[in-house]
């Protein structure tokens, strides 16, 4: 089945609701989208003279138009290559070239930079601008029939946040897209037709992958005119479409919580927000649900198992009174629908529940491995199972805690220290605005901790009194031994701290 379809069955159920919005203004219906996004298709297989499986990139500041342009490619029988609008031209040069993409889709503020970038990635023929006349000219002609598609085709290429180094192209096939669907309606929610998303973050990401299940319901999928993350914005969007979705990263539900705005936003107009991508401290989902009521759904992901492991749903966020309420909210939920989770050892074999381990998935939501390199794949796929990196616990009722990336761990005095654990202390203080913990070699320990601590403005913060805290809930050998206090955290284009950057300022 050709992912596409979720577009053309909507078209049939829905013909005349919005499928898109810029800001307040509706752009298509169902219909006419779908009409719309065939016709697309038909240029990019004659006047572009692509062919089934040929890779397409597009470098898009969120719009409308970063969705016709997808289906477009997949009503083709193409496959997607959205990339990050915040990249460095050399990191699309590298994304570009990693995918043989043979053409790019731009927004025209990012026109120059992919010029300079498909210097170097001689596969690109042509880079089209959506705003000239080339783009519209796609819009003139006659719809044809969708290209077939076999469930294992690689429909998008999702190249990864690289937080530890080059970016991979994980493939997710039309089949792992569907999965990922259904996914959502059996654990996250089943939004009404008419109902809206608001997409703030980045669209070549989490919020982009949502666009299925709400493409496959009849929802409405609005942009910000700003393209990107504005709270006064967002919030105003939520009040003027219905019973609204949205998608945000950990950091973004903190920047919503902390914003003057969010006094404005009327009560209900909020259905849900999914969080995830990155750690959420409990400090943090606990404000946010004194702010917001119970609307927050948290994901487990990763590229390779898109917004697919575990999930934290709606109910497990209300259940005050379960008797390890508390410990659940620190975890990322219970395994997915569509997927087996496990926590193994470096063998493979399972660990007792409440040990520590990686944590690895096997499903449908699987990625076929990363394109053009086997190395890669022949690390994270093993027997049919995704080693994802990460390490984590279960507990007695199914519910998993990260710790951290299996990369981020500290090992000192031959005792694993989770950095997670840490932080969620030190963010408790209520002068500590962010901050993150690594491993800094020891002669005699091997690593001892650091802690980097950016205070909130006009706050001062002694290390005494962070250590006083951290006694008073971790172990001892835990606190860091050093604190360094910091204006900001180095952060990548998806708001993910970069722990690498920060190992090379000790
Ligand atoms: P990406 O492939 O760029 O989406 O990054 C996926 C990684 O983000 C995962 O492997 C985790 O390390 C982290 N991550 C995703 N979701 C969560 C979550 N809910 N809590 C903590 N970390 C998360």
């Amino acid at each position: 089945m050709n992912i596409a379809h979720l577009l053309l069955g909507s078209a049939q159920e829905f013909r005349d609701y919005t499928a898109l919005a810029r800001g307040n203004e509706p752009y298509l219906g169902f219909r006419d989208l779908w009409r719309k996004v065939s016709v697309m298709s038909m240029h990019l297989r004659g006047r572009f003279g692509l062919a089934a499986g040929d890779r397409v990139a597009f470098a898009m500041t969120n719009c409308v138009e970063s969705i016709e342009v997808m289906y477009a490619i997949w009503h083709a029988g193409l496959c997607a290559v959205p990339m990050n609008a915040k990249l460095h031209a050399k990191e699309f040069a590298f994304i570009l070239g990693n995918s043989g993409a043979k053409l790019c889709f731009v927004t025209p503020d990012l026109a120059a930079t992919i010029a300079e970038a498909a210097r170097d990635a001689p596969a690109v023929k042509e880079i089209v601008d959506i705003t000239t006349r080339p783009y519209t000219f796609m819009a003139v002609g006659d719809p044809v029939p969708m290209a077939d598609a076999e469930p294992t085709d690689p429909a998008w290429l999702f190249y990864t946040s690289g937080t530890t180094g080059r970016p991979k192209g994980a493939i997710l096939t039309h089949r792992n897209l569907l999965a990922m669907t259904l996914n959502y309606f059996a654990d996250v929610d089943r939004p009404p037709a008419g109902s809206s998303m608001v997409h703030a973050a980045p669209i070549s990401h989490g919020s982009g992958l949502w666009n299925f299940p709400m493409m496959a319901r009849g929802v409405v999928q609005v942009f910000p005119e700003s393209g990107h993350y504005d709270v006064a914005e967002t919030v105003g969007l939520m009040n003027r479409w219905p019973d609204c979705s949205i998608f945000l990263a950990p950091t973004m539900v903190k920047r919503l919580i902390e914003h003057p705005a969010v006094r404005e936003l009327r009560p209900g107009a909020l259905r849900l927000i999914t969080y995830g991508g990155a750690p959420m401290y409990v400090s943090d989902l606990k404000r946010a649900m004194e702010t917001l009521g119970n609307v927050l759904c948290q994901l487990y992901g990763q590229g390779e198992s898109p917004m697919t492991i575990t999930h934290l749903s709606l109910d497990m966020h209300a259940h005050t009174d379960h008797p390890r309420y508390e410990e659940h909210l620190a975890s990322a939920g219970v395994a997915d629908t569509c997927v087996e989770v496990r926590v193994v050892d470096e063998d493979g074999k399972q660990v007792p529940i409440g040990d520590v381990g990686e944590i690895i998935v096997k499903g449908d939501t699987v990625m076929a491995g990363y394109w053009n390199n086997p190395e890669a794949t022949a690390k994270s796929l093993r027997a049919g199972w995704l080693w994802t990196g990460d390490v984590g616990a279960f507990d007695g009722d199914g519910f998993l805690t990260l710790k951290d990336r299996s990369k981020d761990m500290i090992i000192s005095g031959g005792t694993n220290i989770y950095p997670r654990e840490i932080e969620d202390v030190l963010n408790l203080h209520p002068a500590v605005a962010e901050c993150s913990v690594v491993g800094r070699p020891h002669p005699e320990w091997g690593e001892e901790v650091v802690a980097f601590v950016v205070a909130r403005p006009g706050a001062t913060l002694a290390p005494a009194e962070l250590d006083r805290l951290c006694l008073d809930n971790i172990a001892r050998f835990k606190r860091p031994k050093d604190y360094k206090f910091v204006d900001a955290l180095p952060k990548n284009n998806y708001g993910k701290i970069l722990k690498t950057e920060l190992r090379t300022l000790l």
